[in-house]
């Protein structure tokens, strides 16, 4: 035991992020599989900690923020470096009790609820029952309504707070979140985005009495109260330090060959590129920073889109790996689309990472010097077609990317330098545009005009929205105030996201929604 003590200080220190500010600490406990890290990545809405079976990347970096209902927190996975060995499995559980009964202000451990209890689980919570912090026990894996009745079976455990969960689809999380978020002691309320001006005489008035049900639009929205619908994506937000940033960092994501080596020194290359490893990543991770305006564009680890795999199969899942780890790391992602190929399945595969992902996204068609130079006869030189219409490939695009519908879409030629410019004004906007925020009294005088008539709703599925508050920024995430406590249909979702973004843009950005039933504590 001494050892393992001695290991798991030594873990402890290892792991800790550097800039730690001082906010609670929530500390995620259980055995390997039982969905650690889908729950941390759903809670902090990044892929900090890579989920199965992905080779060549480590848990390394398991400290998280997340934001909820104006408060902020840290949340680290204990299970960061887990290696797959039963044996190791006793000391691994010693040492993640540890970390949470040492730091944490509140725990929250998880089981599987689809499989029977195991003694490490029994050990876990033994451990710690015992040591006297705030513990609530989460059973995953709980994915439809049904199935969340079993969780009771799991109170023998000896948890008071026993609550079910799915961190793949997202339930529950509302319901954690508040229950653990009432026992962390206060911490500074986050400091508020810059009021956003929506028109000129609009009195962006502060929202002086708080929120008040008496005041409340009575809008009705869409459920549906069985199936889960919705896509996979997470619904919480971290903030993965933009507050204080005042850097854009950026991905450039894309299948092999797209280009994206070429637009990275395109949109280095001239400028003065400061090559800097920074600390806390993996270790070949590169970043390069390029300033201009006052403005400062990080690009994330700029050796990994120049990586190239060796075979055609093999550089392909390659990108799809590092979109999803440069993604982690980003703000903004540029999907890279190769104009001469059009949208492929790939293509598609990664954007929906990007979408899932919470940042937001420009759609850069490259290469588009291939489509409209011409030779004599008027043709394309490099297939023989006649020039591309770009209004019709973007419509070609947009009608394969629906989910991007947010997306900005540029037309670039990384080789020849062309329309480069445009990359940085739009990294910019969209920069800004995730971190807008819409008070409460903006928020509801935009519903009380919104004609929910036009989402065609059947009278059964109906709830009241009392009123709607922006819980977060980048991406901007909305909590919705209703009478019952029913999932959002996925498009009424879609409705009231597309009023959102007519009145207040979030251009570039995904917009995330939670509700809150006022019957429910
Ligand atoms: P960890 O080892 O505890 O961090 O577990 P992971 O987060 O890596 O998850 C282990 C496996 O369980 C993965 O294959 C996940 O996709 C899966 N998983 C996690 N959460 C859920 C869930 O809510 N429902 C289902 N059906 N599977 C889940
Ligand atoms: P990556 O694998 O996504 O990094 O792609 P690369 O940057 O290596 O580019 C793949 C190929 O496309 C190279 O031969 C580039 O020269 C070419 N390429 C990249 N951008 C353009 C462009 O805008 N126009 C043309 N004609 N070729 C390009």
């Amino acid at each position: 035991w001494r050892d393992i003590e001695l290991l798991a200080s030594q873990m402890v220190t290892e792991t800790e992020s550097a800039d730690a500010r001082e906010l609670p600490l929530i500390a995620i406990c259980g055995r390997p599989n039982v969905g650690k890290s889908t729950l941390f990545n759903r809670l902090t809405g990044s892929r900090r900690s890579i989920v199965g079976d992905e080779p060549g990347i480590t848990r390394d970096r398991i400290y998280g923020e997340i934001e909820w209902m104006n408060r902020a927190a840290r949340i680290v996975d204990t299970g960061g470096v887990v290696p797959d060995d039963e044996a190791l499995i006793p000391s691994e559980i010693f040492r993640q009790a540890k970390v949470g009964l040492e730091e944490a202000d509140a725990i929250v451990m998880v089981v599987d609820g689809r499989t029977e209890l195991a003694s490490p689980d029994l050990e876990l919570a033994r451990l710690l029952l015992r040591g006297g912090k705030p513990v609530f026990l989460a059973v995953n894996k709980m994915d439809t309504d049904a199935m969340q009745s079993q969780a009771e079976n799991f109170r023998r455990l000896g948890f008071r707070n026993v609550l079910p969960i799915s961190a793949e689809h997202g339930s529950g999380m509302g319901d954690l979140l508040d229950a653990v978020f009432e026992v962390l002691p206060e911490s500074e309320e986050l400091i508020e985005e810059p009021e956003v001006m929506l028109t000129e005489n609009d009195e962006a008035e502060e929202d002086e009495t708080g929120p008040d049900f008496s005041i409340s639009p009575a809008a009705t929205l869409m459920t549906e109260a069985s199936e889960v619908t919705a896509p996979r994506r997470p619904r919480m937000l971290r903030s993965h330090g933009e507050y204080e940033s005042r850097e854009t960092k950026i991905a450039i994501i894309g299948r092999p060959n797209v280009g994206k080596s070429t637009l990275l020194n395109a949109l280095t290359g001239t400028q003065r590129a400061i090559v800097s490893p920074i600390a806390g990543t993996t270790r070949d991770a590169v970043d390069e920073v390029v300033e201009r305006d006052g403005h400062a564009f990080r690009f994330v680890d700029t050796a990994g889109i120049r990586r190239k795999g060796k075979t055609k199969l093999m550089a392909e899942k390659l990108s799809v790996i590092m979109a999803r780890k440069h993604l982690e790391a980003a703000d903004v992602s540029l999907l890279i689309i190769d104009a001469t190929e059009g949208v492929a399945a790939l293509d598609a595969n990664i954007g929906g990472y990007a979408h899932e992902s919470g940042r937001s996204v420009i759609i850069v068609v490259n290469k588009w010097d291939l489509m409209t130079r011409t030779g004599k006869d008027g043709m394309r030189l490099f297939d023989g077609k006649p020039p591309a219409d770009q209004k019709l490939y973007e419509q070609d695009v947009r009608d394969k990317l629906k989910y991007l519908d947010y997306a900005p879409l540029l037309f670039i030629s990384a080789a020849d330098g062309k329309n480069i410019e445009s990359v940085f004004k739009k990294v910019e906007l969209v920069a800004r545009e995730r971190r807008k925020r819409v008070t409460t009294g903006q928020m509801n005088r935009f519903l009380e005009k919104v004609d929910f008539q036009k989402a065609s709703v059947p009278m059964n599925k109906r709830v009241r929205i009392y009123y709607m508050t922006q819980a977060a920024v980048a991406p901007p995430t909305f909590v919705l105030f209703t009478d019952k406590d029913v999932k959002m249909h996925f498009s009424f979702e879609r409705f009231l996201g597309n009023q959102i973004r007519e009145n207040f843009g979030f251009i570039g950005s995904p917009i995330w929604f939670k509700i809150k039933a006022r019957n429910k504590k």
